[in-house]
């Protein structure tokens, strides 16, 4: 803080000053670039307020955070900090030692907005919560900054803000007013922007990482959500079941203390319709209003009722309705004791209810400062005892992996969720093992043991019933995210104490770079890596030649190298390239000086198409990331370019992500019914699928030679429209008799297939109520690539019903003509967490564009 701030108080221009109209007002909305300008006003002229810019989003806005409290104790953040710091982490300090810490420390809260871009009313708050704190001082106020530091992030999405805002206000005053955006509100993951926080694949999650582990251990995250416009006005928690057993108990019911307290205000304050206990739970980690409890951090969601972006909707009497099983009627209820009537519905509204729970719980954290403190000390103490005392004890990441970027790459997103990773100093022998020095340890003793467990092992999910012997509760989410299972990566869990010298690991990389034979004939790279295929793909790129592979296994020295190795013939400069690839990547790249005569494959780069329908699609998206961090080339196909047709002469692979049948021929979405007068609908370029002109042109394509890569749901495309030769026996089948949401199954894989080269023979999918096949009789050779066994899949999350797996398959490669589908019947890259199965869809790509080489020495030698 610099003495030439000025604390001017009421002075201070308030939004509506600033942008000319309240906060919320019908059909008027700010936008990013606005909100941003307004914080930094805040900073330049009030001593409550410091704003920081963290970094960058996907799409390079800035990024901001603003740290509200009282003036004194934001002259004296760094030793708050500091303290906050200790609690979160005590070691083993003494319960005399932490009272004097525990009596001085602050509460921290984080205020996390709009993380759902369309959920657009904290947005709007943002900046008239900031205002009143920075000004008002009533002694509420005061008692607030005065306990607590906020750290208020006015967005988590500033990208889908933007467009948001943008898009809306184009419409404002047509027929489309309010209408959805045909486009996805987080460039590359939609709605499930908010399915990352325990993956960390997104830019924005990162940034929050830093903050909520590493920089401020805040004890309070409160994430504000809208939900539909017809059930209650605001949902705060109780959650409702079922519990996560690897959560500390103190946590869960400060947060129902907290949450009934917020009903209770409201309802003071004339609040109606709060309603709490419904729906969301807190057992899945993956959204920021949850992924916190995992670290002893209370998790509050908020969902308001939402109006129609900022144009207003009226609500009858008996339109409102109740949503999820444990509400099957809008009515009085102990945790609904004061429905809303109806009537006009406001992004105003919004605001007000949002604002009220903020500041309800901001005071309660006020009042009870120390009895947080002490909880998340406790707690945090508590992780660590038993980290020591209770097995598993640690956790052993084993040299020798199958594929050892996606195990350096697991390591990295533990260490986005703030877990410290060690190495070992000296061999460490565990059951008749003997593991080498600079083995990776994660041992369970520290204060976030939850989140190492909940996310190492695999989930249990209790097998939850609507009535007896009735169909199954839905989950709010996944059941199983086993991140080993996801992501191919051997573990081992630790039943004994550890007993080892460690150090903090610097790095994470398994294998070493090591220097390149620049005199080799040619360079083999081993399929297993996943990064392989990035250097293909640059090198394809930036050289513009050809890569090849084996088609039997290669003998090198005393090595053995699969077929489907990949061989890169040393000419020109490939040698330097290649060397600082391997060095990037971290795939070793190995020279051959002979090649011996085999069969082989040449590959060229291939021309590759993705289907972005208008009504958007969050599987479309993540695909998009997993090529881009990989370094395919792609292009997105809307409904016209692929009507156009005459699609082989441009692509050689074109992907149909998850979608049904109707939503790719129709542009049907999934939720919601017919439109009807009043609901805005989207202009008409955006309107519809594919089309039966759509579906003509992708059979032609198939038939011309392209392959045709169909994901999840959209297999059933595949088979009702193009008629490939296979059956989805679970189409029909009722949740009763099989459900599989989202689960982490286990299959087997025929590894000598071109489709599954660089695989092990088993691998775990990603299952959510996924298609599974019958292949039939048919006039060419198909593969089954991938298929069930006959034992119990099941290996993390929730199924019933696994004997309607029994021996179908899941992945298959089908010729049709000069082209092939190939249908993936599961989650290949799955919110681009499944980097165990990544490797299947790139070789489908891969594999798009080939001719077969006679021998290998003949054609590179
Ligand atoms: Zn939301």
């Amino acid at each position: 803080m610099t003495s030439s701030r000025l604390l001017i108080g009421q002075s201070l221009p308030s939004p509506e000053d600033i942008f000319g109209f309240r906060m919320g007002s019908d059909r008027q909305l700010i936008d990013w670039n606005q909100i941003v300008d307004y914080f930094h006003t805040l900073d330049r002229h009030s001593d409550r307020i410091i704003v920081q810019e963290l970094g960058k989003t996907t799409l390079g806005k800035p990024f901001l955070m603003a740290v509200i409290s009282s003036e004194n104790n934001l002259r004296n953040l760094d030793h708050y900090q500091s303290i906050q710091k200790r609690i979160a982490n005590p070691g083993d300090m003494s319960r005399e030692e932490s009272q004097e810490l525990l009596e001085e420390a602050r509460a921290v809260v984080m205020v996390s907005l709009n993380i759902h871009a369309t959920e657009i009313g904290s947005s709007q708050e943002s900046v008239e919560l900031a205002w009143e704190l920075a000004t008002q001082t009533d002694p509420k106020t005061r008692k607030i900054l005065d306990n607590v530091i906020v750290l208020l992030m006015p967005s988590l999405n500033p990208d889908g803000l933007q467009m948001v805002v943008e898009w809306y206000r184009k419409h404002v005053g047509t027929p489309h007013e309010g209408c959805s955006m045909p486009w996805l509100y987080h460039h590359y993951a939609g709605h499930d922007n908010n399915r990352d926080l325990f993956f960390f694949n997104l830019q924005e999650s990162r940034l929050v990482s830093r903050i909520l582990y590493r920089d401020w251990f805040p004890e309070i995250v409160y994430d504000q959500h809208q939900m539909g416009s017809t059930g209650a006005r605001l949902f705060i928690p109780p959650y409702v079941d079922p519990v996560n057993l690897n959560v500390h108990p103190i946590l869960m019911a400060e947060i129902n203390m907290l949450g009934k307290h917020v009903v209770s205000d409201m309802q003071d304050q004339g609040f109606t319709g709060v309603e709490t206990g419904s729906r969301f739970n807190a057992f899945f980690q993956g959204v920021m209003a949850r992924t916190p409890i995992w670290h002893n951090i209370l998790g509050i969601l908020s969902e308001a009722a939402s109006a129609r972006i900022a144009t207003p909707i009226y609500l009858p009497r008996g339109s409102l309705q109740q949503h999820g099983p444990e509400r099957p009627r809008y009515s009085h209820r102990t945790d609904f004791l004061d429905p809303w009537e109806g009537g006009w519905w406001r992004l105003r509204d919004i605001i007000e209810y949002e604002k009220a729970a903020t500041y309800s719980i901001l005071h309660l954290t006020a009042t009870y400062r120390k009895k947080f403190a002490t909880n998340f000390f406790t707690m945090n103490r508590d992780a660590i005892k038993k980290g020591k005392d209770e097995s598993p004890y640690a956790y052993i990441l084993p040299p020798e992996q199958h594929d050892p970027n996606s195990a350096t790459e697991m390591l990295k997103r533990l260490d986005f969720n703030g877990i410290a990773i060690f190495r070992s100093q000296d061999d460490l022998k565990y059951a008749g093992v003997t593991y080498p020095q600079g083995t990776f340890v994660i041992p369970l003793a520290q204060p976030c043991r939850p989140a190492i467990k909940d996310l190492l092992e695999p989930q249990v999910y209790p097998n939850m019933k609507q009535y007896p012997d009735g169909p199954p509760t839905p989950p709010y989410d996944f059941t199983g995210w086993t991140l080993p299972l996801q992501m191919g990566v051997e573990i081992v869990e630790m039943k004994t104490p550890l007993r080892a010298d460690l150090m903090p690991a610097d790095s994470y990389v398994f294998d070493p770079a090591r220097d390149i034979d620049v005199a080799a004939a040619a360079y083999i790279i081993e399929r297993r890596y996943n990064n392989a295929y990035a250097i293909v793909n640059e090198w394809m790129k930036n050289q513009k030649t050809d890569v090849y592979w084996t088609d039997e296994n290669l003998r090198h020295d005393r090595d053995t190298y699969p077929s489907g190795s990949l061989i890169v013939p040393n000419r020109g400069d490939a040698a330097s390239v290649l060397e600082k690839l391997s060095a990037t990547y971290h795939v070793p790249v190995t020279g051959i000086s002979q090649l011996p005569p085999v069969r082989g494959t040449r590959a060229r780069r291939p021309r590759l198409g993705i289907y972005q329908p208008w009504i958007t699609s969050m599987d479309e998206g993540w695909t998009r990331l997993v090529l881009d961090n990989f370094r395919f080339e792609h292009t997105s196909l809307h409904n016209e370019d692929i009507q156009d047709g005459k699609l082989a002469d441009k692509y050689d692979a074109i992907i149909l992500p998850d979608m049904g049948t109707e939503a790719i021929v129709e542009g049907k979405r999934r939720w919601g019914g017919e439109p009807y007068l009043g609901v805005p609908e989207m202009p008409e370029k955006y309107r519809g699928g594919i089309d039966k002109k759509g579906v003509e042109a992708l059979l032609a394509f198939v038939k011309n030679g392209g392959t045709l890569i169909t994901i999840g749901r959209a297999c059933d495309f595949a088979i009702d429209k193009l008629k490939v030769p296979a059956v989805n026996v679970l189409k029909e089948v009722k949740p009763k008799d099989y459900y599989a949401p989202g689960s982490l199954l286990r299959i087997e894989l025929d590894n000598t297939h071109p489709l599954a080269h660089g695989m092990p023979k088993q691998t775990a999918i990603r299952v959510a109520n996924s298609p599974a096949f019958r292949l039939l009789p048919y006039n060419r050779e198909v593969h089954a690539v991938g298929y069930y066994t006959d034992d119990d899949p099941l290996l993390s999350g929730w199924l019933i019903g696994s004997e309607k797996l029994e021996g179908h398959t899941t992945l298959a490669d089908i010729p049709v003509e000069k082209g092939r589908v190939v249908l993936f019947g599961f989650g290949v890259q799955c919110r681009a967490q499944t980097y165990g199965t990544f490797k299947l869809l790139f070789n489908a790509i891969l594999s798009s564009r080939i001719e077969s080489v006679e021998s290998l020495k003949d054609e590179i030698e």
